[in-house]
């Protein structure tokens, strides 16, 4: 699929916007400070509805919305998909006085959607300078790495992790309430049964997506390192193998499991019975420390290197790539599963990488429908890339197109 069009009135420093793009690579380059990371928050936000960068979607509203009487920021946008072109606007309305909640809506071919039925009609891939940290960072940012681009290609997994995060929510506030009061036990276990039969969908899911995306990453991984290491990913969910497989490389050793559904229980059933188990063994526990212990909130994913924990004992450089393969497995696997290419968001990225990683990154990218790319120069990118590409100058919240 490619960005055809783009409209944007008041989000971040664009007052006004509205370029049309073709297919291809479209490079935007320009000092600091000018706008290149907005506007790609803005093809992911009309994209996922979500920001990659704000904590709070208020922060998208151009500092002079509310004087200008304008007081939202609109993103809108056509796209073209294999099926057709479709018309999409996220637009985000701020609160009548300062400290009132924002309001969001998202209009999909003229019909206002509930978030939930939105993600994945356009799909995105976000390079970020900050992608390490899934490598490095806690587990929480890893669970949100798989569910949003578990999301982006199964809709029933959203649903599910919707409902999830509540029956936990509800289940953990009962179980707070029961460690400060005391009470009848029986409150939190009623929400056992939508834990499990939700959570265990996560679970499975989860496998499924980390072992094909183990497949494509370590091929991906292969030749950005001249196939001198072997990158895998090790899905860690809640339950006993991963559990086991976790002990393990805490002590260095080689996982005995490698969370490719193997050795595991594989039918959505199995994991039900065995996720209920566990929850009913740890209730005493659970009762004591106020919190939910067993679940996929818990869930965790390893990237080793020859077997080796890349966040505990990879190098910087090693982590840059591991992270780098990964998103380029996610390219091929959100295309593969949609038969459509998602949209390609690549944010400063080439200065992080050395000579041979850019011309592979370069390759990728010379055969895909539509990317865009920021830098800060020009003569990072690999030479036959800058010759194709359209070059755009971002200065002060307006586009500039050079080619
Ligand atoms: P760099 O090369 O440093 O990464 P960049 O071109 O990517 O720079 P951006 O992050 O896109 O820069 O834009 C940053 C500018 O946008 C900053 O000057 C910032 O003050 C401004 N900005 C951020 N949020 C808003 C907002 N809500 N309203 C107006 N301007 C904003
Ligand atoms: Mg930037």
């Amino acid at each position: 699929m490619y960005l055809a069009e783009l409209r944007l009135i008041n989000f971040r420093n664009y007052a006004r916007l509205e370029a049309s793009f073709s297919p291809g690579l479209i490079v935007l380059h320009g000092a600091n400070a000018q706008g290149k990371t907005n506007f790609l928050e803005a093809v992911a936000y009309l994209a996922t509805a979500r920001s990659p960068h704000a904590s709070a979607d208020r922060e998208l509203v151009h500092f002079g919305a509310r004087e200008e009487g304008l007081p939202f920021a609109h993103v809108e946008g056509r796209v073209q998909r294999a099926d057709g072109l479709h018309h999409v606007r996220v637009s985000v309305t701020l609160g009548e006085q300062e400290g009132r909640r924002t309001q969001k809506a998202v209009v999909f071919d003229g019909r206002r959607l509930p978030l939930l039925e939105y993600i994945g009609e356009v799909a995105v891939i976000q390079f970020l300078p900050e992608d390490i940290s899934l490598i490095v960072s806690s587990p929480a940012v890893r669970r949100r790495y798989l569910d949003v681009t578990i999301c982006q290609i199964d809709r029933q997994y959203c649903h599910d992790l919707a409902r999830y995060t509540e029956a936990l929510r509800q289940r953990n506030a009962a179980l707070r309430a029961l460690q400060e009061q005391g009470g009848n036990p029986e409150v939190a276990w009623l929400w056992d049964e939508p834990l499990v039969r939700h959570g265990s969908y996560i679970i499975v899911r989860r496998r499924q997506i980390v072992a094909l995306l183990d497949e494509l990453v370590t091929r991906v991984h292969a030749e950005l390192t001249g196939g001198r290491e072997r990158l895998r990913l090790l899905y860690l969910p809640c339950l006993e193998l991963g559990r086991r497989a976790a002990h393990q490389l805490s002590l260095g050793l080689r996982p005995t499991v490698w969370g490719t559904g193997r050795d595991e229980p594989t039918s959505l059933h199995d994991v039900e019975t065995e996720f209920g188990e566990r929850l009913r063994r740890a209730r005493d526990e659970e009762l004591r420390r106020g919190m939910t212990l067993i679940g996929p909130h818990r869930d965790d994913l390893r990237f080793l290197v020859n077997a080796r924990d890349m966040a505990r004992f990879g190098s910087r450089g090693q982590q840059r790539t591991a992270a780098l393969a990964l998103r380029l497995a996610e390219m091929a696997l959100i295309a593969e599963k949609k038969q459509d290419a998602p949209l390609l968001l690549l944010d400063d990225i080439m200065s992080e990488l050395d000579a041979h990683r850019r011309a592979y990154v370069g390759r990728a990218l010379e055969q895909y429908e539509q990317a865009f790319l920021t830098t800060g120069d020009l003569d990072l990118l690999p030479p036959s890339l800058r010759a194709q590409a359209r070059l755009v100058r971002v200065e002060e919240g307006r586009l500039v197109w050079e080619r």
